[in-house]
């Protein structure tokens, strides 16, 4: 386990990369405060709209999602990162892969921001166990499919040009990734 300084203390650019719209708030509300207060610069990355985060779906998607993605930005706002460092992919909620696209698309913020840590869901668990004794629960599909799609993007497709070389031609160059930083999902499953 490392230390907040350990982590960012020479680090400037720090990038998240999250399954849905309130995940960036549930996850890493208290960093992302101490980070703006630290004076870093934070970009936001969020692969799926939400659409379909509900149990009751009392409105249609395109209202959910546009609520959520709204409601996203308002509380960035609030925590000190302006609008225009949040992105969306606008994917559809439930069905992200990790796949080719979509390690291309991260992997092109990552360059372009020159990313020192990324941060984002935890890759591996499916059925996890939570800090609750005999307490289990299913990883969210979305967010392990986000997780491994980040650390491919991080570790090499970010550094190797070979990957994606029409970014060059964007004038986004190829960029080393220092840390990754995954969720404790255990931590908010009680
Ligand atoms: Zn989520």
């Amino acid at each position: 386990m490392f230390t907040y300084d350990q982590i960012f203390a020479n680090k400037k650019n720090i990038l998240f990369v999250m399954a849905h719209p309130d995940d960036i708030l549930v996850y890493y509300a208290a960093l992302v405060n101490k980070l703006v207060k630290d004076k870093k610069n934070i970009y936001v990355l969020t692969v799926s709209n939400g659409a379909r985060g509900s149990q009751k779906n009392i409105i249609s998607e395109e209202e959910l999602a546009k609520k959520r993605l709204d409601e996203e930005i308002a509380a960035l706002k609030f925590l000190g990162v302006p609008k225009e460092n949040a992105h969306s992919l606008n994917y559809k909620d439930g069905e992200l892969e990790s796949n080719y696209k979509l390690i291309g698309e991260v992997t092109k913020l990552i360059r372009k921001y020159k990313t020192d840590v990324v941060c984002t869901h935890e890759p591996t668990g499916i059925y996890l166990e939570t800090y609750k004794k005999d307490g289990f629960f299913v990883q969210h599909r979305d967010h392990r499919k986000v997780a491994e799609a980040v650390v491919d993007s991080a570790y090499p497709f970010s550094r190797d040009r070979s990957f994606f070389p029409e970014h060059a031609k964007e004038g986004i160059e190829p960029h080393t990734v220092y840390d990754i930083v995954l969720t404790d999902e255990a931590k908010y499953n009680f």
